[in-house]
């Protein structure tokens, strides 16, 4: 029988390689968590507090999203196929509601297929990330349109907030801890919007049936090349670089490049291989761009401005926006038949071609990271 590998793993394999996401997965869905055993420490990485009460059942080293024992489950769940996982369908979409167009982040296909489940009541909330400052977010259950709108878009106006001020700048919401909740608090059917590595641990769960994973009845997952985390020199020595102050910043947003708008409209494209510095180091060793196991996958990437790109996978993700399209909540961009297959093309292979670039980069880096050569490198 196979050894099960618990929390000293988890902190050999990936906590001590540098590569976890600080996702809070382990320590929120541990297992012994009334035991205390687990906890966020220093630079918000997990660590034991009390190694006696870890009850070795695994669960910590199945679920993080850097462990790939289950990954073999979940590709023969959803049909994985390369190179960028199953899906029925490519889409380029967007709101047809004029609120969700004004403070939406692409073409606002996420808050709109929100907005229907929840009026439709399909589900009773939605975890989310809502803005709390120019770059910080933090988690929110969001059961009313009114939250979900709050939610939306990556545009900030207000001051700066406190935090950032004195503390790092960072682009990622650790949503995980907040799943966690969902039972407390008696809902049911909810949906969720994450990055890969957040979709890919609720996958994980749901696999496993770790409580409350099984609430989740919609997964929206976002395209991610990678997330931002910056502290006071980071962030001085990006501003001396793009020759902007990031006080004035009013939204970013990442299509085929790193796109950040400031207060006086003007916006900036920056290439990402220049703003690889200031990307999570957890980030670089991941290789999912395009959530290969959500019920929808979502970004800019490939659609003209004010669209989604929405790639949709499962059968309920099929469900959900044939539904909210034919009722009008969204429309797709109207084109010619040739013109939309051909267009329908040029966005996948741009999917396709950032999906492999990000499994190179893992690759290289895992492989840096245990002295190997890569692949690449090898012939
Ligand atoms: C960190 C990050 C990296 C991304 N990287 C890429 C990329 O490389 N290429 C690409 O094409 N697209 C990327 N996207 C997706 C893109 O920015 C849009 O979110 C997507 O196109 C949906 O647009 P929309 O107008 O339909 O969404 P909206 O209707 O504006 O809704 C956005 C939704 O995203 C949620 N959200 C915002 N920030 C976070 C966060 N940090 N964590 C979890 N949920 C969040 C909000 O709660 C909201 O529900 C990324 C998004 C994020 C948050
Ligand atoms: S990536 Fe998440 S689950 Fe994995 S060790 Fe880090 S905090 Fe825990
Ligand atoms: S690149 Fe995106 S999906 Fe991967 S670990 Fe970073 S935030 Fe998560």
């Amino acid at each position: 029988m196979e050894e099960i590998k618990t929390f000293k793993e988890l902190t050999r394999e990936v906590v001590e390689r540098g590569i976890c996401g600080k996702c809070g997965g382990c320590v929120s869905f541990c297992s012994a968590g009334e035991l205390n055993a687990l906890k966020i420490g220093k630079n918000e990485l997990p660590q034991y507090i009390n190694e006696e009460n870890c009850l070795k059942c695994g669960i910590c080293y199945l679920i993080c999203p850097q462990t790939d024992t289950l990954d073999v489950e979940i590709q023969k769940r959803f049909g994985w196929k390369p190179p960028i996982g199953d899906f029925q369908r490519i889409a380029s979409a967007q709101t047809t509601n004029r609120r969700v167009k004004d403070i939406c982040t692409d073409g606002g296909v996420v808050t709109s297929l929100l907005l229907y489940l929840l009026d439709n009541n399909l589900i009773q909330g939605a975890l989310v990330s809502k803005k709390t400052g120019r770059f910080a977010r933090k988690a929110l259950i969001a059961r009313t349109p009114e939250e979900l709108m709050e939610a939306a878009g990556s545009t900030f106006s207000g001051s700066l907030h406190l935090e950032e001020l004195g503390g790092k700048y960072t682009t990622y919401t650790p949503i995980l801890s907040t799943v966690k909740s969902l039972e407390k608090e008696y809902l049911q059917d909810m949906a969720i919007v994450g990055t890969p590595c957040q979709i890919n641990a609720i996958r994980k769960m749901q696999c496993l049936g770790v409580l409350p994973a099984h609430l989740i009845k919609y997964t929206i997952g976002l395209f991610c090349v990678e997330n931002f985390s910056f502290n006071h020199v980071a962030r001085k020595r990006l501003e001396k670089k793009l020759a902007v102050n990031l006080e004035n910043v009013v939204k970013i947003n990442i299509k085929d490049d790193f796109i950040i708008t400031l207060t006086n409209d003007t916006t900036i494209h920056v290439p990402l291989d220049e703003i690889h510095e200031i990307a999570r180091p957890a980030c670089l060793a991941c290789h999912d761009f395009s959530n290969e196991y959500a019920d929808i996958s979502v970004g800019g990437l490939g659609s003209p401005d004010g669209y989604t790109t929405v790639l949709l996978r499962t059968k309920v993700g099929v469900e959900i926006y044939d539904e909210a399209f034919h009722k009008g909540h969204i429309r797709e961009t109207p084109m010619g038949d040739m013109d939309e297959r051909l267009e329908r093309t040029t966005i996948l292979n741009k999917v396709v071609s950032f999906a492999k670039a990000k499994r190179t980069r893992a690759e290289k880096r895992l492989s840096e990271l245990a002295g190997e050569k890569t692949f690449e490198e090898k012939t």
